[in-house]
């Protein structure tokens, strides 16, 4: 048994067995060919080898093509590994030899070639590493005759072990057998942690070197709470875990009581709790869970896990969806907020030093009016179908605001010549999640109709902290003074103007805080489905005058662990 410690990124505990999932690996297990079968095995390896060379020409020439032929240059190494005749004999022996399906063959070799030239004290061969494994891949997949990677193999629930997992391939777990996931990288609001919530599956990130400890098919135990981990468990921590699960569900349970009453304090303040979405279909989640409405619903998810890029129809179909199912109810679609950790490659997004610094969200969408406008056409047109607001991820100043605007107007403008109907007066927010945009709230607060706080970011920037890298996530602290001061100063400058505003970042799904956040005035919480019959439960349990008090006592101490560990001592008397 092995216990390790990582960073909890989606709560929940769960026990089952590890499926493997390295950067394109693919589990190849073998196979006993007959005599017979050998000259077979070989024309698919040479075919996967023509296959492989012809996507290595039209990547290269769409390389070159789009960022100059010195890029494409870099293929000509993978070519040149398509040729290598030893590689390729040692294939053709070991197989006439050992009798096995060329797919495991091949995979065999490339791991042994792989692992002398790591022993190779030259760079320049040590840089040949990464040609052969990536060459390598192609080959197999090709061989294999699989698109992407291997989740749709898993016949039964597993528990993904992976090095790091992008948010597209967190996305493309929606449909799958996945019971968690665990990963050797990552921070607590990384978009990968945040789809494990939406996927309602515990997550543990972070955990350096799991990807080593653990093999195919061991058990494990999840437990996103605490963050733990714990590889093939003894008889008694398993039945420890297994009793743990069974008083979370009581607790869940007691919660749940209230989950379809509003959310008001004993004194009278009624509180709007919303739901965090990605998906359309998560809109049955939403309801089950008691939301009153979307706060946050992160459109680039629709942009993953495919060639193309969706219509303005689809857009269309999806926001309308959504509208319907939720009406009345206020649903806030927050337009494509791409680059930082969410890459697509149908735009092509060049890479950058400082992704989460660089051409993100509302910068990308500005500089491409042609996506921008195609989205807001379709929220636009959806509006009629319920009751829709809309919000721009990344504001950083008054002027960004209003360039968006202005393009909202020409959507407006070309819908109008077409004669389509569209809810001229829909609601315009904007997300403030950039410590320029807190500190220029009174001024973007007479322009916008709502604000809703991005903490995952604010964060990020307000304590320049990685959201995604474990190596700093013991430094990202929601209950940091400077993070309150900021969150204040929004919230006061909104009231200010009369407009109402939501928290939809990760740090409103935290029961503790949540007392904070009340206190200082918040109007709304936009949180993980899952966690709105406990935030219920916690608002219908006190008086605001009391949150206040607790607010201003915590914005006189002086760490982030020392208001967080006065927000827990509160909220564990209220409990009580
Ligand atoms: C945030 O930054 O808090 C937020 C809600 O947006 P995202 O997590 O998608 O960046
Ligand atoms: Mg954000």
């Amino acid at each position: 048994m092995i216990k390790l410690k990582g960073i909890g990124a989606a709560g929940g505990i769960s026990i089952g067995a590890a499926y493997k999932l390295g950067k394109e690996e693919f589990v190849v297990l073998p196979e006993t060919i007959t005599w017979e079968e050998i000259p077979l095995q070989i024309q698919l390896f040479e075919e996967a080898l023509i296959k492989t060379r012809r996507e290595i020409i039209e990547l290269q020439k769409r390389i070159s093509s789009d960022m100059g032929q010195e890029e494409a240059q870099i293929f000509d190494a993978h070519l040149l590994v398509l040729e290598d005749r030893m590689l390729i004999e040692e294939v053709i022996s070991r197989l006439k030899k050992e009798q096995f399906n060329v797919a495991y063959i091949f995979s065999e070799v490339l791991k042994k070639y792989i692992s002398v030239f790591l022993k190779i004290e030259d760079e320049y061969l040590k840089e040949r590493i990464a040609d052969i494994n990536d060459v390598g891949k192609r080959i197999l997949r090709n061989l294999l005759g699989k698109e992407k990677r291997g989740l749709d193999d898993l016949k039964e629930k597993a528990i993904i072990v992976s090095h790091d997992l992008s948010p597209s391939d967190t996305a493309a777990m929606h449909t799958k057998n996945v019971a968690a996931f665990v990963t050797d990288m990552g921070g607590k609001t990384s978009h990968t942690a945040i789809m494990a919530k939406s996927l309602e599956i515990p997550a543990v990130v972070g955990l350096e070197g799991i990807t080593v400890k653990v093999n195919p098919g061991d058990i494990l135990i999840v437990d996103g709470n605490t963050g733990t981990v714990i590889i093939n468990p003894d008889e008694a921590t398993l039945k420890e875990y297994q009793q743990e699960l069974l008083k979370l569900r009581h607790i869940a349970e007691r919660f749940s009581l209230v989950k379809e009453l509003p959310a008001i304090t004993t004194d009278g303040r009624e509180i709007l709790i919303n739901a965090n979405i990605e998906f359309p279909d998560e809109v049955a989640s939403v309801k089950l869970h008691g939301s009153e409405g979307i706060g946050l619903y992160r459109t680039e998810f629709f942009y993953m896990n495919r060639k193309d890029s969706p219509s303005e129809e689809e857009h269309y179909q999806a926001y309308k969806y959504v509208a319907e199912q939720m009406n009345p109810h206020s649903v806030v679609i927050r337009t494509l907020d791409l680059g930082g950790d969410k890459f697509l490659s149908q735009f092509q997004i060049p890479h950058e030093m400082q992704p989460f610094l660089g051409w993100r969200a509302i910068r990308f969408c500005l500089a491409r009016p042609d996506i921008f406008k195609l989205q807001l056409r379709a929220i636009l047109r959806a509006s009629v179908h319920g009751n829709l607001k809309l919000m721009y991820p990344m504001i950083s100043g008054i002027e960004e605001l209003r360039q968006a605007n202005g393009l909202l107007q020409e959507a407006k403008d070309e819908l109008r010549q077409k004669g389509m109907k569209f809810n001229d007066n829909i609601p315009v927010g904007v997300m403030i999640e950039v410590p320029s945009a807190a500190m220029t709230a009174d001024i973007l607060a007479k322009e916008a109709d709502f604000f809703s706080i991005g903490t995952n970011d604010l964060i990020q920037y307000c304590l320049a902290v990685d959201r995604g890298n474990e190596k700093v996530a013991y430094l990202y602290e929601p209950a940091h003074p400077a993070v309150l001061r900021m969150i204040r100063m929004v919230i006061d400058s909104a009231h200010q103007a009369k407009i109402k505003v939501a928290m939809c970042g990760e740090m409103a799904g935290e029961p503790s805080l949540a007392l904070i956040l009340l206190g200082l005035g918040l109007d709304e919480f936009s949180v993980p489905p899952q966690v709105i019959p406990e935030l219920k439960f916690i608002i219908r349990a006190i008086g605001f005058k009391a949150v206040q008090d607790i607010a201003s006592e915590a914005m006189k101490l002086s760490t982030g662990t020392q208001v967080e560990e006065f927000a827990k001592d509160r909220l564990a008397e209220i409990l009580k």
